[in-house]
């Protein structure tokens, strides 16, 4: 035992409410009274970590806020007894940490924790798990979602909704509408892959959960291009958030900015009045989910948001799909020339990544199994182009199957073009650096993803995330290891937006997922994130120290606690996000495919029909819901059978 020291008269100021915390199983909030003093002990029994290389040397390490831990009047005692700044590190370390005299605040406690010789930031990461060690983690994380899930198909809905909870108050006259809630609140920004995960497993009898996202339903992408076709309806994708989990209170609005000091989010309606005005509101939170993805990136290049479909959202692919069949019908019209029937009928995907590269072989289904059938006479004019800027498509594969694809391209008619970027889009033409011009009719931009204004806002906001934006730029939010963003409290990111320190994992929908559940189950557990960074401690709760015994998460640093076993305790979440690969996937066209599994020793690549196979089973079973995973079926027999639909409206 060390660190031993008296603590007078503890009132941590958490962010949630010392109510709200006491709600929760085996956590209450610190005690207020003075009649027994807690002290620190070390609680680090039999927890043994070791850090891999990288995550003991972080490629960038934080230099975040250390508060140092004040003693009267601010000074340390041995400062003031006239040591030097080093003697006075000295001397503290020996006789070990000092108090202040008044009620802690919460940065007394990261100053403690930090002085404290098992200040837990300074323990090592745990070692990373292996493959098998990670799945049997997030196995029995999702059974215990299962009695989650149980209980609120029995349950009552809540008779107020978020309407009720948005009440007078907000905005500097106090006019404007603001969110309240007896329950603390989790925020989450956007409704994507990462905050659908957690919408759908997060503990909404403990918390006011509030979901802001201009878009009111999930979207599952990796099968958005077979809507672009017809091979899939847009409706068999979707998930409404209102569906996910009815618990959840669903605001549609864009959040525009965040007041980091008073954990305030400033939203604007996506929807407005007849006379345009657009409802403002706010939404104060205790703990701040950020999972608004990131947007096309045009890298600059003119002409591109105006000529060109991207493949993002539904919108994008209602229009292509539009876009494709006014294509068709502007060639079969008579006395079209055959200039205009070339322009017409040449398609260009940018882009020679996965969503690239699904688009350019889903849309030569659609010319070779629909198309032609209808529009026999046309086809010796169609022609679909795939321009890359690499050297290569596909470059998250090997090269063996980079030159599968490209030979399934070459045999189904798909010009690839490597090597080749693009330099301005006309309205008619797409020029290369190369000085090339070429005629197209329509042209599908997916040459890579920008960040979304809210990140880079934050991202500038916050001062210590400055070190990590490739050159100076705002791109991500930097998270450490728990996923909390460095140099904010309270605030998690996670998903395409987040870029996690030392460890980078790709943007994909497999690792938002999973960076969802994680922080949902960290949440349900009561931690609470507090102040992001490698050199911050861990997320912790407030515990009694009865809890300490029997909670299954374990402790990691020092602990309050009052020596005869009535006081407080502060319990340290030990487990960081890891990612678990199950492997890759692409769509290569004409029935084939690209897969790549990972299992515990070994990994299974396969290229081809049986790929193809396996790409169906694997959308099919990682739909969100039997409803989709029943209309996909559905949709996938009735192109088979009837072929795609080719109605213009
Ligand atoms: C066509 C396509 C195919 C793909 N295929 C695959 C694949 O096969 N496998 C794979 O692993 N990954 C795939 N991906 C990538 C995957 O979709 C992303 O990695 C994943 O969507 C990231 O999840 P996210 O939660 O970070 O963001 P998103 O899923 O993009 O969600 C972002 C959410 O934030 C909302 N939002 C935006 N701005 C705001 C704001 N200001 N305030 C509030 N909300 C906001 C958006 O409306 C949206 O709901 C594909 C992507 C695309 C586009």
């Amino acid at each position: 035992m060390s660190g031993r020291a008296v603590l007078p008269a503890p009132q941590p100021q958490f962010s949630l409410r010392p109510a709200a915390i006491a709600q929760r199983p085996g956590c209450r909030s610190l005690p207020s009274t003075t009649a027994r003093a807690p002290r620190l002990v070390d609680v680090n029994r039999g927890v043994r970590c070791e850090a891999t290389k990288e995550q003991q040397q972080p490629k960038a390490p934080v230099t975040g806020p250390t508060p140092a831990a004040p003693g009267k009047n601010g000074a340390s005692p041995a400062a003031k007894n006239g040591a030097s700044p080093a003697q006075a590190s000295q001397q503290q370390q020996e006789k070990g940490p000092t108090y202040p005299d008044r009620p802690l605040t919460e940065l007394d406690l990261m100053a403690l924790r930090g002085r404290d010789k098992h200040r837990p930031h300074q323990l090592e990461w745990p070692q990373k798990s292996s493959w098998i060690e990670i799945a049997w983690d997030q196995f029995k994380d999702s059974a215990e979602d299962i009695g989650r899930h149980l209980n609120r198909a029995v349950k009552e809905l809540p008779s107020t909704k978020a309407l009720d909870k948005l009440v007078k108050g907000g905005g500097k006259d106090g006019q404007g509408l603001r969110l309240q809630s007896e329950k603390p609140v989790v925020l989450l920004l956007g409704a994507g892959w990462g905050a659908h995960s957690i919408m759908k497993v997060i503990d909404t009898d403990t918390y006011e959960v509030v979901c802001v996202s201009p878009r009111n339903y999930f979207l599952f992408t990796p099968m958005l291009p077979s809507t672009a076709v017809g091979t899939v309806e847009f409706r068999s994708l979707l998930e409404p958030v209102r569906t996910a989990n009815p618990f959840v209170d669903y605001l549609e609005a864009n959040c525009d900015r965040i007041d980091l000091e008073n954990k305030v989010a400033y939203c604007t309606s996506k929807n407005a009045y007849l006379d345009g005005r657009r409802p403002k509101f706010e939404v104060p939170y205790d703990i701040l989910v950020v999972a608004v993805g990131e947007q096309p990136a045009t890298f600059g290049t003119p002409g591109v948001k105006e000529h060109c479909f991207f493949m993002k959202e539904i919108p994008d692919s209602v229009g292509l799909r539009q876009r494709i069949q006014q294509q068709f019908e502007l060639a079969a019209l008579p006395g079209t020339a055959e200039e205009d029937l070339e322009q017409v009928l040449h398609f260009v995907v940018v882009g020679g990544g996965p969503t690239g590269v699904e688009f350019a072989g889903t849309l030569s289904d659609f010319l070779r199994e629909d198309l032609k059938k209808k529009y026999p006479e046309l086809m010796k004019h169609v022609r679909v182009t795939l321009l890359n800027s690499a050297q290569t498509i596909l470059n998250q594969f090997d090269s063996k199957m980079q030159q599968h694809a490209l030979d399934n391209f070459k045999r189904v008619g798909v010009e690839v073009r490597t090597g080749v970027r693009v330099t301005e889009v006309t309205k008619d033409t797409i020029m290369l650096k190369n000085g090339e011009q070429l005629k197209y009719g329509v042209c599908v931009w997916s040459a890579g993803n920008a960040p979304r204004p809210l990140v880079q806002q934050l991202a500038e906001q916050i001062p210590e995330q400055a070190q990590f934006q490739p050159g100076g730029k705002p791109s991500k939010l930097a998270v450490d290891p728990f996923l909390r963003v460095v140099g904010a409290r309270d605030m998690i990111a996670i998903g395409d937006c987040s870029l996690m320190v030392g460890d980078r994992l790709p943007a994909t929908a497999q690792v938002a997922g999973q960076q969802g559940a994680y922080v949902a189950h960290m949440v349900n557990r009561g931690y609470l994130p507090l102040l992001g960074g490698l050199d911050q401690p861990p997320p912790c709760k407030p515990v009694d120290a009865a809890a300490l015994a029997t909670d299954n998460v374990g402790t990691m640093g020092s602990t309050l606690e009052d020596g005869e076993g009535e006081g407080a305790a502060l319990l340290y979440y030990k487990k960081p996000f890891q990612f678990l690969n199950l492997g890759m996937l692409a769509y290569v066209g004409d029935d084939r495919a690209l897969t790549e599994i990972m299992l515990p020793f070994t990994k299974i690549k396969l290229s081809g029909q049986f790929a193809y196979l396996v790409w169906k089973s694997v959308y099919i079973t990682k739909q969100v819901s039997f409803r989709n995973r029943v209309l996909i079926l559905f949709d996938w027999l009735k192109a088979q059978v009837f072929g795609r639909d080719l109605s213009n409206f």
